[in-house]
């Protein structure tokens, strides 16, 4: 049985990269801890990913869940101010660096699909910058400029919270992601300047007339790093069918999350998920999307995984389940590598 290579379209680990947070952990040193390090990515066969960074709120919120006779919600938190974000992104953008440069030539920044190439054939793990929620970006959009000069090649809008772009959704179970309005001006001119520069729009956490209003201005194909089928589990985070048909019409691709609250029907933070649940959710969105538009969105180090897969050592058993319920080899290497390899190529300008 040939190996198959894994590049992931979103994680969360880039905040145990940082010395204030890393809770002892090292991603050069193999971790009990958490979902994803090094050594745990490179058994599990993965090539490399998409790292996000994220503007940490200035205070640690309070658990504002509520258990409601259905499901959940979760109080919509407060939108960060743009200097704290910057600060954050700045510090997690030179951790990053940091560590690449650590790691003797094991990991390397890639910014074009060929550099990812590159970097595959000399047996190198790929860091693919990611920033999740634009709340670092001012009304200039400067900023953005200077992450793209220094390798930012995919943006999410919003996390799930406001900025002055748009409106992520809130957390919340059973519930339509048409939670409240859509992009701000200032959040259509990120798009069309997104478009300029060749920075992938990931619509992750945006409700869903934020999602329309980037369908409608994008030039690009509509891409979700990390979301699964509201069909089957109606979180606001999901995307509906309507939602799919307009990414599989671009030509975009949906990256699947394996945040078990997102996978199961009935939305349990249980970690005794099975391999069924999460294949049902990649069969469905196969249906919807095609083999072409379904790849991984772990969210290794952001959520609860089921307990089958684990961490990022786990990810060949997940390919054993998928072989297992009779998808086909090319399917698979869609699935694991070649989808985001194709819709970079389609969006980046540098080949
Ligand atoms: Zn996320």
């Amino acid at each position: 049985m040939d190996t198959v290579r894994i590049f992931d379209g979103h994680n969360d680990a880039v905040q145990f990269m940082l010395d204030y947070r890393s809770d002892g952990r090292d991603f050069l040193a193999r971790s009990e801890a958490g979902h994803l390090d090094l050594p745990r990515a490179l058994e599990g066969g993965m090539a490399g990913g998409l790292f996000a960074m994220y503007a940490l709120p200035e205070h640690e919120p309070v658990n504002d869940l509520t258990i409601t006779h259905d499901g959940y919600e979760v109080r919509y938190a407060d939108a960060v101010h743009p200097d704290h974000a910057r600060r954050q992104i700045g510090g997690q953008l030179s951790a990053i660096r940091k560590l690449i440069g650590r790691s003797g030539g094991k990991m390397r920044l890639a910014t074009s699909v060929s550099e990812i190439e590159a970097a595959r054939y000399d047996g190198a793990f790929t860091v693919v910058l990611h920033m999740e929620g634009a709340d670092a970006i001012g009304p200039d959009l400067g900023y953005l400029d200077s992450l793209h000069d220094a390798g930012l090649r995919s943006l999410g809008i919003v996390w799930s919270r406001p900025n002055i772009f748009g409106y992520g959704v809130p957390f919340a179970y059973p519930r339509s992601p048409d939670t409240g309005p859509g992009l701000t001006d200032l959040g259509k001119d990120l798009i069309r300047r997104c478009n300029e520069l060749g920075i992938m729009i990931d619509v992750s956490h945006l409700n869903e007339r934020g999602f329309w209003d980037v369908a409608a201005l994008s030039t690009a194909p509509l891409v979700a790093t990390h979301a699964c089928a509201h069909a089957i589990c109606p979180s606001t985070r999901n995307l509906t069918d309507r939602q799919l048909d307009a990414i599989r019409d671009t030509g975009g691709v949906v990256g699947l999350n394996l945040a078990v609250n997102d996978i199961r029907a009935d939305a349990n933070l249980e970690e005794d998920t099975p391999f069924d649940a999460v294949v049902r959710q990649i069969d469905y969105l196969v249906t919807h999307v095609g083999a072409d538009g379904v790849a991984l969105g772990s969210d290794f180090d952001g959520a609860v995984m089921p307990r089958d897969i684990r961490d990022a050592s786990g990810l060949p058993h997940l390919v054993d389940a998928m072989r297992k319920s009779g998808f086909d080899h090319s399917t698979l290497q869609k699935f694991a590598y070649q989808n985001w390899l194709r819709v970079f190529d389609l969006t980046w300008p540098d080949r």
